[in-house]
């Protein structure tokens, strides 16, 4: 469903040039998940965020094409970039207080996606709402939807975060480590829930991480970063039998 071919994205500082992608192949076949491990500055997020055409100044897609359905993002408007992003990928991003907004109760910002894409009014898409709530496992889901998010654990913030990316019912998901905040066995069932919606909704994921383990349980396919570059692209049970980059050999070894 996506095909990411020789990515490129700088940041200039004045005519200083920062490359924080340089170089990103890989593709995420349709239904399946596509893992992206690196460490900590290698250029996950700004990767996901070109995809998306969400890569704010002084940031720039300097080159490459990410050709979605056959179509490269690259060349479309800004306001076809919005239709696509609203209603075929969806994405939940690293820092969940940054993306749910304070002044609005969770039933307020889910419904939202609702009213805009389906037209529901409130009363249905605060009903709506509630669903989804359910459907990610949030408990008493008629009360939390009138709550604000920070009357919520960080837990079911996360999951209000992926009610929210689901409730346009996306092709195409991408999810900057949905996890890493949370606690092992939080982390887990939110894992879980993903490929649960997965195999129900019949989407496909990035699922973007530093936890090879989480590759491990969750992936069809792993791309490791590094410095930039994607360094190795293959299938998971491949790369664990036979991994080519000593940067990868470093990173199975490391594993507990
Ligand atoms: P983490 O695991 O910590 O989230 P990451 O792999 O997601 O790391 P990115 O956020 O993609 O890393 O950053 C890649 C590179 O781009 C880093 O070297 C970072 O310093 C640089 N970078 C990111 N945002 C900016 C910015 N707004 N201005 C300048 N450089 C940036
Ligand atoms: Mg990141």
């Amino acid at each position: 469903i996506l095909e990411v071919r020789d990515l490129r994205t700088s940041f200039f500082t004045g005519n200083v040039e920062v490359k924080a992608v340089d170089g990103v192949n890989f593709s995420v076949p349709k239904g399946k998940t596509l893992g992206i491990v690196g460490e900590s500055g290698s250029g996950k997020s700004i990767t996901s965020l070109s995809i998306l055409r969400l890569i704010q100044n002084p940031g720039k897609v300097v080159g490459g094409e990410v050709v979605f359905k056959g179509k490269n993002l690259l060349e479309k408007s800004e306001a076809q970039m919005r239709k696509i992003r609203g209603n075929e990928i969806s994405m939940i991003f690293q820092e969940p207080m940054t993306s749910l907004n304070p002044v609005y109760t969770v039933g307020q910002q889910i419904g939202e996606a609702f009213q805009i894409h389906e037209g529901l009014g409130k009363k249905k898409a605060i009903e709506r709402s509630i669903e989804m709530l359910k459907l990610v496992g949030i408990p008493s889901p008629e009360k939390r939807v009138h709550q604000y998010p920070h009357e919520l654990s960080g837990g079911m913030r996360q999951r209000v975060m992926i009610a929210m990316a689901l409730a346009c019912n996306p092709e195409l998901l991408i999810a900057d480590e949905p996890t890493t905040a949370l606690d092992v066995t939080i982390q887990a069932q939110i894992l879980e829930l993903m490929k649960d919606l997965q195999d129900r909704l019949g989407m496909s994921i990035i699922m973007i991480t530093h936890d090879l383990g989480v590759v491990a349980e969750t992936c069809d396919y792993v791309a490791v970063m590094y410095c930039g570059k994607v360094i190795e692209y293959a299938q998971v049970d491949e790369l664990f039998k036979n991994p080519r980059h000593p940067y990868t050999v470093g990173l199975l070894n490391s594993l507990p």
